[in-house]
């Protein structure tokens, strides 16, 4: 069994080792030391990365109870290598895991909630957890005092312990849950009300986690599952925070505290702006509808315009043509090649629409379709011509 060397020393950063095992597969090498300072993905508490005896290390795994590495080259059996640990991965791991605990004490302490597993990202950590009353949130203020209980904590640098405890020891220790393991069971104590069984590495002092915020909580499979970071990634998350809250302050010409008031008041003005303008242009397109009906002349009138518009505007303009009766509407927004097209006919006009636009369509572009009196399409201007021409040939016949 390969002797597991960040048990008792964390802090470990190189060690000398013997390999004992060297297995390829799929272009990688798989290796067993006498010891090993690398940790492994278990708890939640993601692989070291580093180098070993010249090769880069890119999995660290237990398999059968024991660590395997997994290297880019091969390593000789019986050699002595050197190992070196990626440190900044490895403490970062580190003060999330630590963080873990002391969240998960905090609830359980606070609120008898039971945290069920750990999981490390690249970003942020999770843990799930168990409330007694099945909840899956926690309010602003819960969040707020699960923080503060914690991060009062790490500002005294409470200290941080791992000690494998004898059988007779164990039973008299306040484990905030029953260990996992039997045999060999490994305790981690923070401060003086958080204990539990954990294989993780950990720093020596809760003051090395510098800051500890909870990010949110949300459901996940019938359970609350809590996010959070710690160490550098709070930093991280606190400088991005504060960036983009003066900027936004900035852009308000107001004081961070009052950006949610600022805020709130913008959207009421963009609400009421946005009902006027919607107010407007219902007006604008009764208008000009009302315009185009007086000073069309014929009947059926038959009203052929090419406008700087879109489509939506084209379907607006054209719904209020054919209200009236005995109207026929062919409507083209403004641009070369095919543009939108609406044709559009009052109820008392026998024309097919569809008929017209693919006929039309055939001989000079474009395609669309829609109801017997109203299509909708995209189309060029010869083809608005052409249409013209279709619907008068359909009103007035031939003869015209
Ligand atoms: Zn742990």
């Amino acid at each position: 069994m390969t002797e597991r060397l960040y048990y008792e020393h964390s802090y470990l950063t190189e060690f000398d080792a013997v390999v004992t095992d060297c297995v390829a597969q799929d272009g990688t090498y798989r290796v067993r030391l006498n010891r090993s300072a690398f940790y492994p993905t278990s708890g939640g508490q993601p692989f070291d990365t580093g180098v070993l005896g010249g090769a880069s290390v890119t999995n660290v795994e237990v398999i059968d109870g024991d660590v395997w590495h997994t290297l880019s080259a091969p390593l000789r059996v019986g050699e002595t290598v050197h190992g070196v640990i990626d440190w900044a991965r490895r403490f970062d791991h580190m003060q999330q895991h630590a963080a873990d605990h002391m969240i998960a004490g905090a609830l359980h302490h606070l609120m008898r909630g039971v945290t069920i597993g750990l999981h490390i990202s690249a970003d942020i950590s999770t843990i799930d957890v168990a409330m007694p009353d099945g909840r899956t949130h926690l309010t602003p203020d819960e969040i707020e005092t699960i923080e503060l209980y914690v991060n009062e904590r790490v500002q005294r640098d409470v200290p941080v312990r791992c000690w494998f405890p004898d059988k007779e020891e164990l039973k008299t220790l306040p484990l905030r849950k029953e260990p996992t393991v039997s045999e060999h069971v490994r305790v981690v104590a923070i401060g003086d009300d958080e204990m539990v069984a954990c294989g993780g590495t950990h720093p020596a002092s809760a003051g090395q986690l510098g800051l500890v915020k909870i990010l949110n909580t949300a459901p996940a499979r019938g359970l609350m599952r809590l996010s959070f970071v710690a160490g550098m990634r709070a930093f991280r998350d606190y400088r991005l925070c504060h960036a983009a809250a003066h900027q936004a302050a900035a852009l308000c010409s107001t004081a961070v505290d009052q950006l949610p008031a600022a805020l709130q008041t913008l959207q009421e003005r963009l609400q009421a702006a946005e009902a006027t303008v919607a107010k407007l242009r219902r007006e604008g397109f009764d208008q000009t509808a009302h315009m185009w009906l007086a000073e069309t002349v014929g009947s059926p009138r038959v009203i052929v315009k090419t406008v700087l518009a879109d489509a939506n505007v084209l379907k607006e303009l054209a719904s209020r043509l054919i209200a009236a009766q005995g109207v026929i509407a062919l409507l083209r927004a403004e641009g070369d090649d095919s543009t939108p097209i609406v044709f559009a006919r009052s109820q008392d006009l026998p024309v097919d629409m569809n008929r017209i636009l693919r006929e039309a369509a055939k001989r000079f572009g474009g395609r669309g379709g829609g109801k017997p009196d109203f299509v909708q399409g995209v189309a060029t201007a010869q083809t608005l011509q052409e249409a013209e021409g279709l619907v008068r040939e359909a009103l007035y016949g031939n003869a015209l």
